[in-house]
């Protein structure tokens, strides 16, 4: 069997001799397992760290970029083989898993950037004589601590920004596909990265928790589930740690009378039902404004549910693949049965799915959900798998009050030709990403993603601008320069007036 190993910079130790299992989906088989850590491997990867952090950080930010444009490079020729390898633990196709790189790939292009970004800010003449200037200065070590679901892209996110600021790193991944994790620290080894910068300890609570408690650990970037993200923010904030911690959304999509519904029914097919709706940003809810809407978005929404293909995560024309465990297909069939006991109307059924000659992948056929309240338990939780769920709103405002209203503020979408109406929408809504007939509104590398409400607890972003502010401190210098500093034999040369 394959075996997943830790990626640092010296030995690991003794080891704690527990592994966790990783699947390939398709087939419904473990194909690997991985080691687990514990505290003793994490003061190791620390002690590596700290011994090139401080060089690192006195690296000047042009030979940074440097290691960063080679990183990006090698991302782009070994493209293929990642989304591969990510593919076969993930699920999602390949097409899929190359955008998942690709969006990493994206914010080290931005991190490229550094030398730019990373100016401080300057004032000249802030008294007589004096002058101010701040510098943004790196934490130390950086620690991020990412979810299944996007493999390549959030450890990206997280340490493209931090490296390229002057820190160091320590990626606990996901223990259900930590393989792409270790081979993108492999890749930034070879682009030239000190050995112990970027290191990846694999573990589950009992690696979390030595991350939260450890003394030179000043920072930590979390991605995953809500409840999960609470307990490392209250945790890693009660030990004087600076923490972002992204949780849990449930994302709106409003469809108003006037939208283009061939549109709507193509981009809902993508955002609700694409990576197995296994996605932060994905559209689990769709929001018909008025009767007559829900009415005829709901009968061109059918046929094109039933078009959908679901293949194995190999099959170039699947739509989408399997989910990622057993115990994550039962949890999605077990949320279409509260619906269902709930009063919500099965309009599609996905439970029971199977994929023939895969009769032991990990399949949730699409589903469809009509009449669903905002009472029921399915609505207000997140299911994260491929299912639709139908709310009908009455008017406008309604369809503001839903997800401004939901516990989750990740993102949301309105659909409309109305440009009042969108414009409204975006300026009132209580959620921290929208889309104007954008279904998944993912911001770009150079603006920064975070969600509101129980989406995220902390003040920053991920990545961008806010990104930078995340993993450095800033420094501010206030400078006066009297007259009368100068040697009394030559002092004529230094009579220079002062600016007031
Ligand atoms: P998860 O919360 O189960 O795991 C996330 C990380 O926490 C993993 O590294 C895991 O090992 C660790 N972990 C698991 N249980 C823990 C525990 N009891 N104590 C400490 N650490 C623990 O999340 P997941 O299932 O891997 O990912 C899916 C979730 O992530 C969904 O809720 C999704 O919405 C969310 N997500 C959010 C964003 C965002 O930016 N807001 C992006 C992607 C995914």
């Amino acid at each position: 069997m394959r075996h997943i190993d830790h990626f640092m910079a010296g030995p690991t130790g003794p080891g704690t001799g527990r592994k966790h299992q990783v699947w390939d989906p398709s087939i419904g088989k473990v194909q690997a397992e991985v080691s687990l850590g514990d505290a003793e491997l994490l003061d190791r990867a620390v002690e590596n760290a700290k011994k090139v952090q401080p060089a690192w950080a006195m690296t000047n930010p042009q030979r940074r970029a440097r290691v960063m444009f080679r990183f990006k490079q090698l991302l782009e020729d070994h493209m293929q083989e990642l989304a591969e390898l990510l593919s076969s633990e993930h699920g999602k196709t390949v097409d899929d898993a190359k955008g998942d790189v690709q969006r990493g790939l994206e914010v080290i292009e931005y991190a490229c950037g550094i030398p730019h970004v990373s100016k401080g800010e300057y004032t000249q003449g802030a008294g007589p004589g004096i002058d101010v200037y701040s510098m943004r200065q790196p934490l130390g070590i950086g620690a991020g601590i990412t979810p299944f679901n996007f493999p390549a892209m959030i450890p990206m996110w997280m340490f493209g920004m931090a490296i390229a600021a002057g820190n160091a790193f320590i990626l606990k991944p996901s223990e259900r596909d930590p393989s792409v994790p270790v081979r993108l620290a492999e890749l930034f080894l070879e682009a030239g990265a000190p050995e112990g910068l970027l290191q990846v300890v694999h573990g589950d609570k009992e690696m979390v928790d030595a991350i939260l408690d450890h003394p030179d650990i000043p920072a930590i970037s979390f991605v995953g589930s809500s409840d999960i993200a609470h307990y490392v923010y209250k945790r890693g904030v009660a030990a004087g740690k600076r923490v972002q911690a992204m949780g849990g959304a449930k994302n709106h999509g409003i469809v108003m009378p006037d939208a283009d519904l061939d549109m709507v029914v193509n981009d809902l097919c993508g955002a609700a039902f694409g990576s197995a709706g296994e996605r932060c940003m994905a559209l689990p809810v769709v929001v018909p404004v008025g009767e007559d809407t829900a009415d005829r978005l709901r009968e061109k929404l059918i046929p094109a549910i039933h078009a959908l293909r679901v293949g194995v995560s190999s099959d170039p024309e699947a739509h989408y693949g399997p989910v990622v465990t057993p115990e994550h297909k039962q949890r999605i069939e077990q949320w279409i049965d509260t619906a269902e006991n709930e009063g919500a109307e099965v309009v599609i059924d996905g439970r029971g799915f199977s994929l023939q000659g895969h009769e032991n992948g990990f399949f949730v056929g699409p589903t469809l959900l009509d009449h669903v309240t905002t009472a029921m338990e399915s609505y207000r939780e997140e299911i994260f798998g491929p299912v639709l769920q139908m709310v009908r709103a009455k008017n406008f405002e309604e369809a503001v009050h839903l997800p401004s209203a939901h516990q989750y503020g990740n993102g949301v979408a309105i659909f409309t030709r109305n440009g009042h109406a969108a414009r409204e929408f975006a300026q009132r809504v209580n959620v921290g990403m929208v889309g104007i007939n954008v279904p998944i509104p993912v911001p770009v590398s150079y603006h920064s993603f975070g969600g509101w409400k129980r989406s995220a607890f902390g003040d920053t972003n991920q990545y961008g601008e806010e990104g930078l502010r995340f993993w450095t401190k800033v420094k501010t210098v206030t400078q006066r320069w009297p007259d009368g500093f100068a040697e009394a034999d030559n002092k004529d040369a230094f009579v220079i007036p002062t600016m007031g």
